[in-house]
């Protein structure tokens, strides 16, 4: 059995702790692996290696720290099929959507190839005769990541170039269902020329989690996974003193106006709601058709298309979605959807029955859609993280807006309209952190940053693009004068400039 062992100051390592974890090929429903669990002391081990390394690290010219992000982007760029074959193989994802998961990796080292530009300070002459202010902003020291298994590739590349750019040391926490991409990861960024120590990989659960998050070495957390841990990460980083951003669940919206193109919306849909078994925080989860008729339209569409959808490994080609991560998550997804169906929801697409060849003891759970789901039934409240799109019917625009507006998530949102002026009313007035118009999975490119609002984020920064730039520095203003001499007296009013 493979053992994935934590990666510290450039070494492998066991840590102290003989406990693992399994990992699976979801395809197969088999282990394919096992990962080591760090304990405190391997946590110390990890923070101890990232501190000795800030010094060097920091001090290094951001112009040498962004050459290796251009190393690196071109190791990433001739090894994409590698990683999109380790992220699939644990994760279950279609090739062609990890390597869709590693080109949106490659936008943040790249937006990371520019920090010098990012890094320049400001700088006023004069603010009083002879007094000058500059301003800069410097790295925190030890910063790490705390990340989820759908995205195992992108969501720790969303932090690590960023940070490292910054001039920070990093200690990653993988998510310890899909582990093996973190240390690929660490793999490319040590043939980059990252010296040892200012990426550390520490692998396991709650125990290793909750280390790095008393630390007191370690300045600042970024999360990402579901709600109740995102909260929870939020308190405890906090509470320590940390500077802590955590991003969580979501439970996205589409709303189809009765204007729409609904084949085009249709499509949208399919991608956005089953494309990685919708097994992503930007997936729609819930379409909302303006009017009776819009909704018998839309669903007329849809239910051939949520029919033809072709479940399978990611190994074979042609299909679309894999399974999901878990036994438990296949459990929990067909207990939401008999939940679903008990509390009156139609099952127009049952996807809770499906077996593929050859592979029959895999985590499958096919598409399904649901129709007739009301604002009160568990899988409107809850996120499900499957293949289950879910059909609210809105009586008008009004009802769909003040529908989303009340979700405790506010991840993500789409129109689908031809219309300009809800539209753009839309944009203006959701409380959603995300939204496309005619776009179904608006997730901002990497020069602009990604968060969600509500109970989907906490802490007041985006991750990526310049708002990583703000989470991962500090700003430190200098006010300063060169007298031609010391000049005679002290002053004890408040510094005025005037
Ligand atoms: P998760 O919250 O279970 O796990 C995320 C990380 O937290 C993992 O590294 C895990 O080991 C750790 N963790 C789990 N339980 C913990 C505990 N009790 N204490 C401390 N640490 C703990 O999330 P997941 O199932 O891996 O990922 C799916 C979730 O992530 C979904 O809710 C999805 O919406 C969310 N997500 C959000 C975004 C976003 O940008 N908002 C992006 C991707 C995924």
């Amino acid at each position: 059995m493979q053992l994935i062992q934590h990666i510290i100051n450039g070494q492998h390592t066991s840590g102290v702790s003989s406990q693992t974890i399994a990992v699976y090929n979801p395809a197969l429903g088999q282990q394919s692996a096992e990962v080591v669990t760090a304990v405190v002391e391997d946590v110390n081990t990890a923070v101890a290696a990232a501190k000795a390394a800030f010094p060097a690290w920091s001090k290094m010219p951001s112009s040498k720290r962004a050459n290796i992000m251009f190393n690196m982007r071109t190791l990433l760029v001739a090894r994409q099929d590698e990683v999109a074959e380790t992220i699939s193989k644990e994760h279950g994802k279609t090739h062609d959507d990890a390597l869709g998961e590693v080109t949106r990796a490659l936008e943040v080292i790249e937006f990371a190839c520019g920090i010098t530009d990012k890094l320049k300070g400001n700088f006023s002459r004069d603010v009083a005769v002879g007094i000058d202010v500059t301003d800069e902003r410097q790295a925190l020291g030890v910063v790490a990541g705390i990340t989820p298994f759908n995205f195992p590739a992108m969501v720790p590349l969303w932090m690590i170039p960023m940070a490292l750019a910054c001039g920070n040391t990093f200690i990653l926490k993988p998510s310890e269902r899909d582990p093996s991409s973190a240390n690929l990861i660490h793999q490319l960024f040590a043939e980059a020329g990252l010296p040892p120590g200012v990426l550390n990989i520490v692998h396991g659960d709650k125990v290793a989690v909750d280390a790095l998050l008393d630390h007191s070495d370690v300045k600042a957390i970024s999360f990402v996974g579901s709600t109740p841990i995102a909260e929870y990460i939020y308190q405890r980083g906090s509470a320590s003193g940390k500077r802590v951003q955590a991003l969580g669940g979501a439970k996205n919206h589409m709303v189809i106006m009765p204007d729409a193109d609904l084949d085009q919306a249709a499509d949208a849909l399919m991608g956005a709601g089953f494309g990685s078994a919708g097994e992503r925080c930007m997936a729609i989860s819930v379409a909302v058709p303006i009017g009776q008729e819009t909704a018998d339209k839309l669903v007329a569409k849809l239910i051939p298309r949520v029919e033809a959808l072709k479940v399978g490994p990611y190994n074979q080609t042609g299909n679309e979605m894999g399974p999901v991560i878990s036994a438990d998550a296949q459990k929990r997804i067909k207990g939401l959807i008999d939940q679903g169906e008990a509390e009156g929801a139609s099952v127009l697409v049952d996807g809770r029955s499906l077996s593929v060849a050859g592979c029959e003891a895999g985590f499958w759970v096919g598409g399904t859609l649901l129709d007739n789901v009301t604002k009160d039934m568990s899988v409107y409240q809850q996120e499900i993280f499957g293949p289950v799109l879910s059909i609210l019917r809105a009586n008008t625009y009004a009802e769909a807006t003040d529908l989303i507006n009340a979700h405790e998530y506010g991840n993500g949102t789409s129109i689908f309209t031809r219309d300009g002026d809800a539209a753009r009313d839309f944009a203006a007035n959701i409380e959603v952190g995300m939204v496309g118009i005619n776009v179904p999975i608006p997730v901002p490119v990497a020069y602009h940053s990604f968060g969600g609002w509500k109970r989907s984020i906490f802490g007041a920064h985006g991750i990526y693009g310049p708002e990583a730039v703000h989470f991962y520095t500090k700003l430190k203003t200098v006010t300063s004068r060169w007298p031609t001499g010391i000049r005679a007296g002290a002053e004890f009013t408040f510094p005025t400039m005037s």
